[in-house]
């Protein structure tokens, strides 16, 4: 199976809006995944219809029995996170402090500690209004381990691509070289820089592609907001060629970009015949075999 990963060494850049575009293209040839989970918002351009909602366990929380917990504290002098506090007489678990490594379970003398799973977000499988199938999820305010929750997103996207015997798995990609980067990554064929042409977006293309030179993965470069900076736009072609990484598309600084999203349209529904041509060019580039058409 084809998969296409969109992704962008910092946020801003477009990536998002982009990536709803060549879903439009794809149509129903294509399972669309959103693996950005701390921002997701491909569902504010696809406009999924939500089907099936599901909870996700991102890792453990402590329990404290506290009709049988003595106040002896090992619990408390063993976690290193200072997780567990003692307020009015009772030990209790600071949440968002807690790592859920499970020490404190095994030090206390008494098993009053029992570990829980914590749901830490939520998954949904859906239809986006261009009638394909989506799978994006929402983390939890202050939750961690979205590198697991783009892991299931994935997983889950892939497990209906093959069930429907759908060809490409499109995958919007969280931003930053993080876990939940390399999570997204992961079993690509192939991977879709978008960058901009600005110092940030020339420095964050770098540590990506580093990121992505570990994988070996096939890579090509969209420079969004081409017109910005035309010293910088040079030194990503440079780049780029340096790395192998061919440069397919420039887009032109345009308001088009957070229009699309203020109105909840497409790129191509935006009819800006400009952005429209790059569009198209990127998607022929990426779909050369015509294994997503
Ligand atoms: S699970 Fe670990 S981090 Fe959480 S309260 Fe227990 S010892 Fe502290
Ligand atoms: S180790 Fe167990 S008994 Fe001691 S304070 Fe913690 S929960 Fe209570």
């Amino acid at each position: 199976m084809k998969q296409i990963v969109v992704m962008s060494g910092k946020g801003g850049t477009g990536k998002t809006t982009i990536t709803a575009a060549l879903g439009q293209l794809a149509g129903k040839r294509a399972v669309m995944a959103d693996c950005d989970v701390d921002a997701a918002n491909l569902h504010l351009l696809l406009r999924p219809a939500k089907s099936v909602k599901e909870r996700f366990v991102g890792g453990m929380l402590p329990m404290i029995d506290t009709r049988g917990c003595t106040e002896c504290g090992y619990c408390e002098t063993a976690c290193a996170f200072s997780a567990i506090v003692l307020r009015n007489g009772q030990y209790e678990i600071d949440s968002l402090a807690c790592e859920g490594c499970g020490v404190c379970s095994h030090v206390c003398p008494g098993n009053y500690i029992t570990m829980m799973p914590r749901v830490t977000g939520h998954f949904l499988i859906s239809r986006s209004r261009f009638d394909q199938i989506m799978v994006h999820a929402a983390l939890g305010i202050g939750q961690e381990n979205s590198g697991k929750l783009v892991t299931k997103v994935k997983t889950e996207a892939l497990s209906e691509a093959n069930r429907e015997n759908i060809p490409c798995l499109l995958v919007d990609g969280p931003p930053g070289i993080g876990c939940p980067a390399i999570a997204a990554v992961s079993g690509a064929t192939e991977v879709l820089l978008v960058t901009e042409a600005t110092r940030a977006g020339l420095h964050d293309l770098r540590r990506l592609m580093k990121l992505l030179a570990h994988f070996s993965l096939p890579a090509s470069c969209v420079i969004n907001k081409a017109d910005l900076d035309e010293h910088v736009r040079t030194e990503i072609h440079a780049v780029c060629e340096e790395q192998g990484i061919a440069v397919i598309a420039e887009i032109p600084w345009t308001d088009v970009f957070p229009e699309s999203l203020r109105q909840g349209k497409t790129l191509i529904e935006m009819s800006d015949a400009r952005v429209s041509d790059e569009l198209t060019r990127i998607w022929t580039h990426i779909n050369s075999k015509g294994e997503c058409v």
